[in-house]
């Protein structure tokens, strides 16, 4: 009830989506019905994963720039360092300027197989940015650690330095323990991280994906959402959405009475779950 209560009281929301660029005419009408319908609520922005090779690149420009001028969201772009050269990141980044994008979610991006240093990581690229234009810089944060760091307080230190390099919002790897996320902002903030830690939320459709998603990420997946799953892999679509939702739905209670003003959702190209929690989170359509 208390929470109920306290979600009635909310106000000054945001959301942000993410979505990728589709790889068949199928997965494209996906993607367009998801904008279509998710767009009318007004997130303060749209994001477009970017994978590692140039095809992909083309892709996500594409997808950036159609969502842009079709919806008037602004659009971000994700960005990767790992696998071009500075200048070719400057030219991309001022490419993107030019076309009127102001926000990029930069990344390092993972590595390629059987590498393990790399010259450039996201700090490095976020100063790249800033030094082409002002752009708004989201950066990633890993409340359960990122795999490869040393430890919790070096991961940090890595945050802190994206956000002095210019970042000005971090978005989080998804997770379940709402506690896990609570403890993260309170270190960053207690380490002096001036950025806004943003709960990336993935709606859970799928428990195998999830499950594949949660191992190469660290993302530890709790017993009780195990058991939740248990037997449905193979039952209606539409009973594993209900589930999802309702689990994400407690997660964005709690969070937003803990004073979460922004959510970024995962949402891997579906709307159906994002659109509803948005609803619960007071969001509704405009104009
Ligand atoms: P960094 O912040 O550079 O950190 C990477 C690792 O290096 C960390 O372990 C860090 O502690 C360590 N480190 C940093 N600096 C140093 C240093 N100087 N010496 C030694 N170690 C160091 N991937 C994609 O390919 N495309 C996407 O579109 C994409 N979008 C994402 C969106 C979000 C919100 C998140 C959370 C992740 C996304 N990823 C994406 C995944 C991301 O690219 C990987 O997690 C990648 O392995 C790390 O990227 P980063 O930007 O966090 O790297």
């Amino acid at each position: 009830d208390a929470l109920n209560q306290s979600l009635s009281e909310l106000r000054d929301i945001d959301v942000s989506f993410e979505f990728f660029p589709p790889k068949t005419p199928e997965m494209e009408n996906t993607l367009w019905k998801s904008v279509e319908r998710l767009a009318p609520l007004n997130p303060s922005y749209m994001s477009v994963t970017y994978g590692a090779n140039s095809g992909e690149r083309d892709r996500t420009h594409a997808v950036v720039k159609k969502i842009h001028t079709e919806t008037g969201i602004p659009t971000a772009p994700h960005l990767t360092c790992v696998d071009a050269s500075k200048d070719e990141l400057k030219q991309i980044a001022q490419d993107y300027w030019d076309s009127g994008i102001r926000r990029i979610v930069a990344l390092r991006g993972d590595l390629p197989e059987g590498t393990e240093k790399t010259d450039m990581y996201a700090s490095d690229l976020v100063s790249l940015l800033k030094e082409v234009a002002d752009f708004d810089i989201s950066v990633a944060a890993y409340p359960e650690k990122h795999p490869e760091a040393r430890n919790d307080q070096f991961d940090l230190l890595n945050l802190k330095r994206k956000a002095e390099a210019g970042a000005n919002e971090a978005i989080t790897q998804f997770f379940f323990d709402t506690s896990v996320f609570l403890r993260f902002r309170d270190r960053a903030a207690a380490a002096g991280i001036d950025l806004d830690i943003v709960p990336g939320i993935l709606p859970v459709t799928n428990y195998q994906t999830l499950q594949r998603f949660a191992g190469f990420t660290n993302v530890h997946v709790p017993g009780w959402l195990h058991k939740m799953y248990e037997g449905l892999d193979k039952d209606d679509q539409a009973t594993r959405n209900l589930l999802g939702a309702n689990i994400a739905m407690d997660m964005v209670k709690v969070l937003a009475k803990e004073g979460v003003k922004h959510f970024h959702f995962y949402t891997l190209n579906r709307s159906e779950l994002s659109f509803a929690i948005c609803h619960m989170l007071g969001l509704r359509r405009q104009g």
